[in-house]
């Protein structure tokens, strides 16, 4: 089975408040998927969770990447078994180049030697997609880098790390509209038969850009209603209420 799942999960914070109510949802591979929904549904939490954040725990249901539960994994095995996370990324290396700091994550995904004419071809090619100078690689690791150029370099990290699976929440939040084409694009280029995403998103804007295979729409840490991309344009005419209504009736 080559899918994300996520199947019935229940979450709450640590000793706290119930977060997720079950979440249904399969992503397969080869497929974009946006997840939408008003603030304080839970769509970061569920990103978070996918990604082993420790504060949340799991009170019922299980996440499956290609049919192997990844609840027991740490975050760094996640990663190794293909997992890539765009929002987890460090905040600031200092001492350590962009470019050194990506070698490193190739390494220990890869788990040995990284080929560095391979890695440097790879680099080259993101850069180009991306519309991006070199000198973004010796800098240190978003050390003084823009909101905009943290975005961008996270797709360029993703796009070297070939992940099998993606969960991006928010790329487009503080994004110009130029900035938001080149990510886009960056994305579009990783789409393929071995590749899914999940896009994580307040927004229709981004979907513009990144037309997904599906959306789904999240209220109140459960999926409501899922369509086509056509719902996103739907919820960008008419909100949310319509599915919060969905959301009690149901
Ligand atoms: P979304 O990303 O859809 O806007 P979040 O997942 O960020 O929603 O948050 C869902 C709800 O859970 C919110 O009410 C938020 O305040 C709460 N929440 C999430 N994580 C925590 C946490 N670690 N501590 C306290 N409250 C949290
Ligand atoms: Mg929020
Ligand atoms: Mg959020």
């Amino acid at each position: 089975v080559n899918q994300l799942e996520i199947r019935n999960l229940h979450a709450r914070i640590v000793d706290g408040e119930t977060i997720l109510n079950g979440v249904n949802l399969v992503l397969p591979k080869g497929q974009v998927h946006a997840i939408m929904g008003p603030n304080g549904a839970g769509k970061s939490t569920l990103g978070k969770i996918i990604a082993g954040d420790p504060s949340y725990e799991i009170t019922k249901g299980d996440i499956l990447m290609d049919g192997e539960s990844i609840l027991e994994m740490e975050a760094d095995e996640r990663a190794r078994k293909g997992l890539f996370l765009a929002f987890q990324y460090p905040v600031e290396v200092p001492g350590v180049s962009n470019a050194n700091f990506l070698r490193l994550a190739l390494q220990a995904k890869k788990g040995g030697e990284v080929n560095l004419t391979e890695f440097y071809s790879k680099l080259q090619k993101a850069l180009e997609t991306l519309e991006w100078d070199e000198s973004i690689l010796t800098r240190y690791l978003n050390d003084g880098f823009s909101g905009g150029e943290k975005k961008r370099n996270e797709i360029m990290h993703m796009m070297v790390l070939e992940p099998t699976y993606a969960i991006m929440d928010e790329t487009d939040s503080g994004l110009d509209i130029d900035a938001l084409k080149v990510v886009a694009k960056g994305v579009n280029a990783m789409r393929g038969p071995n590749f899914g995403a999940l896009l994580i998103t307040h927004y229709q804007r981004l979907l513009n850009y990144i037309v997904p295979d599906m959306v789904h729409v999240m209220i109140d840490g459960r999926i409501v209603t899922s369509g086509g991309p056509e719902l996103a344009m739907k919820l960008e005419e008419q909100g949310y209420e319509w599915v919060k209504e969905l959301a009690v009736s149901n």
